[in-house]
């Protein structure tokens, strides 16, 4: 069977098989194969070049023909059809569109019995609702938690589900953003959540300072769990209203991020407030397939106009499929 593989020299091989389990990449299913000087590390998905950077220098993406081996049983083996879960932490969160009580059992019991990381299997019974962005579920198996650690791009998160917002579905866009962030910058993460912008980039782009906020109480407890399980010095964590706080650091920020969709243009003034001169804000939206991102400049550059600044626009991003012909959309402007 052909794979996609991490090719090093022997002597790099379990420092990067680490590297790999540790990123939940390593493919299972293929037996690693070596020759005289090369181990060959058969890999589930591409790395994007926050996690390729973790690899050692001389490691190769390969193509390679491997051996099958023996793969334990699968939750699609024992229901007879794919169940749509993800899991966060050592839970397994079932899709929003969750099935009947007798067939939600089955695939919990499914999936404690095949995946040996999942101890609790959670049901959303709401969508994600309020000024907190949070959701209520119940436990459908497992320890009777929503509280989990979840690994991302080598940083740790303490969660909780039911108290404060977390997505998975947003890690590679996390890693997008941190990519724009160059040492010694200052950021402001307007909406931090438990901080899974401010971590990674507070502990991978070594800016000066990170101010993350939010508003909710229980994700700033998070988020400072969050600074001490990861170890970083350079986050300032406010409980407070964003709105409120942007008088306090007015011009500071080389980024402002604006990681509350659906109502981000609310906050404009804030965040251009916030900029330096030449800053950037990454302003999140959700749109309308037909207009993904003009009418979001438009209110972008208004706001600008307001505080006599420019705008250049710098990046437009569409970062996944929201709800049908809807998007949640991301876009890097200048503030001149
Ligand atoms: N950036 C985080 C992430 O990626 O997980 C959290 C994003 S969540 C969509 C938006 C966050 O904004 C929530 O945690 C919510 O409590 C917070 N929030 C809502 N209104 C706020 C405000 N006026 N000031 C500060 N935070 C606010």
């Amino acid at each position: 069977m052909k794979r996609q593989c991490i090719k090093v020299p022997k002597k790099e091989g379990e420092p990067t098989r680490r590297v790999l389990l540790e990123l939940e990449i390593l493919d299972h299913s293929a037996k690693i194969a070596s020759d005289e000087t090369y181990l060959y590390l058969p890999i589930i998905r591409e790395l994007p070049p926050v996690e390729l950077k973790e690899l050692p220098e001389v490691a190769e993406i390969v193509v390679y023909e491997f051996e099958g081996q023996d793969v334990k049983p699968t939750p699609e083996g024992l229901l007879g059809f794919s169940p749509g879960y993800e899991v966060i932490g050592d839970i397994a969160l079932l899709e929003d569109e969750a099935p009947d009580p007798e067939t939600a059992l089955k695939i919990a019991d499914a999936l404690l019995r095949t995946q040996p990381n999942v101890k609790t299997v959670l049901k959303p019974l709401t969508p994600v609702i309020g000024e907190f962005r949070v959701r209520e579920f119940e436990v459908v198996a497992g320890e009777p938690r929503t509280e989990t650690i979840h690994k991302e791009y080598g940083c740790r998160y303490k969660i909780d589900l039911a108290k404060a917002y977390f997505t998975p579905r947003l890690s590679t866009e996390r890693s997008r953003i941190l990519t724009w962030v160059k040492e010694g910058e200052t950021v402001v993460d307007m909406f931090t959540g438990v901080g899974p912008y401010s971590v990674l980039i507070a502990k991978k782009a070594r800016p000066v300072k990170v101010v993350a906020i939010d508003k909710n109480p229980e994700a700033v407890r998070l988020l400072r769990e969050n600074i001490s399980l990861n170890s970083v010095k350079n986050i300032e964590a406010i409980e407070g209203d964003a709105r409120e706080e942007a008088e306090k650091f007015a011009g500071t920020a080389d980024h402002v991020i604006m990681n509350l969709p659906h109502s981000a243009h609310e906050f404009l003034d804030s965040a251009i407030l916030l900029t330096k001169p030449g800053g950037i804000i990454h302003y999140y939206g959700m749109t309308p397939e037909d207009d993904l991102f003009e009418g979001s400049i438009k209110m972008i550059r208004e706001a600008a106009e307001r505080a006599g600044r420019n705008i250049e626009v710098l990046e437009e991003k569409t970062v996944r499929s929201y709800a049908p012909h809807q998007y949640n959309i991301c876009i890097e402007v200048r503030i001149l």
